[in-house]
């Protein structure tokens, strides 16, 4: 955008960028989504991302919808940084082998995509709060509550699935305190916390 001409003169104008070009990543989203799911092969893996996929479609809905709040057509404009988020993972992904690596390789990239949304609607309700724009920030905060909790669950399933089978035998001393943990007998002692835990829990 802009190659002559500098047309983003004011936050304004800023703000309506980032809303058309959030909304044209989140449709390539939608598009590219399948074909995670596709590459996962963890039951959980899949299930959490076709559950992310029908919340994006619900997200371009309400992008849609902070459009017609703001008077305007629905439009995107070509977000170079999403194209570039989900190149690099088709790109991955045609280049791992294996069921562990591949499932790893899936949650990376997705990972990538959500860390992206969520600094592009953190700027988004920043922006309508400063422009005064109040009655779209709730439609961004629902989009940003999805997109930190989809990224939350790709973590935990990372850590307790598919990292553990992509590092059979080489479990970290860190991952096998945890298990012991898990696996203390009912009943036992519990293991006094570090100080610097006791004193934040209180
Ligand atoms: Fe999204
Ligand atoms: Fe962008
Ligand atoms: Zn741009
Ligand atoms: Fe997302």
């Amino acid at each position: 955008m802009g190659l002559f001409t500098r047309d983003l003169k004011t936050l304004e104008d800023l703000f309506m960028h980032a809303l058309k070009d959030i909304y044209y990543a989140e449709n390539q989203i939608v598009k590219n989504l399948p074909q995670m799911i596709e590459a996962a092969s963890d039951a959980e893996l899949k299930k959490g991302l076709k559950q992310h996929l029908a919340e994006t479609e619900n997200q371009v809905v309400r992008l849609e919808q902070a459009f017609e709040l703001l008077g305007e057509r629905p439009k995107g404009t070509r977000c170079p940084g999403i194209d570039g988020i989900l190149t690099e993972g088709g790109d991955l992904l045609a280049d791992v082998d294996g069921r562990v690596v591949t499932n790893a390789a899936v949650i990376a990239s997705a990972q990538a995509v959500e860390h992206y949304e969520i600094t592009r609607y953190g700027t988004l309700i920043a922006w309508a709060q400063e422009l005064g724009k109040d009655e779209v920030v709730p439609l961004f905060e629902r989009n940003l509550r999805e997109e930190k909790a989809a990224d939350k669950k790709l973590t935990s399933i990372a850590e307790a699935r598919v990292n553990k089978g992509s590092t059979r035998g080489k479990r970290s001393a860190a991952r096998r305190s945890t298990r012991a943990r898990k696996v203390a007998k009912p009943g036992a002692k519990p293991r006094k916390r570090p100080a610097a835990q006791r004193r934040r829990a209180s």
